[in-house]
């Protein structure tokens, strides 16, 4: 099957609504490739906005994160109806890091993808093995479990269109260590053939890490990488720009076609 190939960049508790607007308008003055589907995930107090600013553009907009609930008793959260309301794109589910700071469980990542799914919402979930899961040899087999447990009991169709980030602990943010070619190689194929096992060829596999312009370009011509997640090198619009440039000229050569 032939999937889309996605880059986008979270940006987790950074920008402001002004900041937002200021790197969407940049962006906007970027010539971006027809073959590539970008978004930005901007904070939740910036997502209106964004939406708003990005309508004109192909930059797609999604959440950080939402609530399996759709309403109720819970201070501080989003639901999956706030963020339709908006139009957001998709929902980032299960990064590391609210893993590790929220509290989040593979319980809850599954009860948020089917309340994601259930809205409408396009998933991108995020699974990461740690450096003792790494130094161990288990990065494969602990990503595939932490994305058999978000993707349980659901369907082909219902995962069609879905995102699954592979995103090393090790790897990501300040103290992050590329991962190598090689390492991602290993654990996308592993990751692949358990979705085509459960007939989720569907859902794309994205990589993210540490990505810059330098490394973006043979981790984007990996068989079995569809997309790439970047945090610090796409925050700002040139960024993001570059990264998406280097990806897609490794990955389907120069003579692709501009928006
Ligand atoms: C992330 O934390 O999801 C991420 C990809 O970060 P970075 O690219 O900054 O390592």
């Amino acid at each position: 099957m032939t999937r889309d190939f996605w880059i986008g960049t979270g940006w987790k508790m950074n920008k402001t609504i002004a900041e937002t607007l200021d790197y969407l308008a940049r962006l906007a003055t970027v010539d971006l490739p027809n073959d590539v589907r970008v978004f930005v995930v901007p904070p939740f107090t910036a997502l209106a906005a964004a939406k708003r600013a990005a309508a004109a553009t192909p930059v797609l907009v999604g959440a950080q994160n939402m609530h399996w609930e759709e309403a109720g008793a819970r201070t501080g959260e989003i639901s999956a109806r706030m963020l339709t309301e908006i139009g957001v794109d998709l929902v980032e589910i299960g990064h590391s890091e609210r893993r590790a700071d929220c509290g989040e469980t593979d319980a809850t990542v599954a009860a948020k993808v089917r309340a994601a799914i259930a809205a409408g919402l396009r998933p991108l979930v995020c699974v990461g093995d740690d450096r003792a899961e790494l130094e161990a040899g288990a990065s494969a087999e602990a990503v595939v479990r932490q994305a058999k447990l978000a993707f349980a009991g659901l369907t082909p169709a219902e995962l069609d269109g879905g995102l699954l980030a592979y995103e090393p602990i090790w790897a990501i943010g300040e103290n992050g260590r590329p991962a190598t070619t090689d390492h991602v190689a290993e654990v996308h194929s592993a990751l692949r053939r358990m979705l085509d096992a459960r007939g989720l060829d569907g859902v794309a596999l994205l990589y993210g890490g540490s990505v810059d312009a330098d490394n973006a370009g043979p981790l984007a011509a990996l068989d079995d990488v569809d997309g790439l997640f970047v945090g610090r090198a796409a925050w700002t619009p040139e960024g993001l720009a570059a990264v998406v440039h280097v990806a897609r000229s490794w990955r389907f050569g120069d003579a692709g076609a501009h928006l």
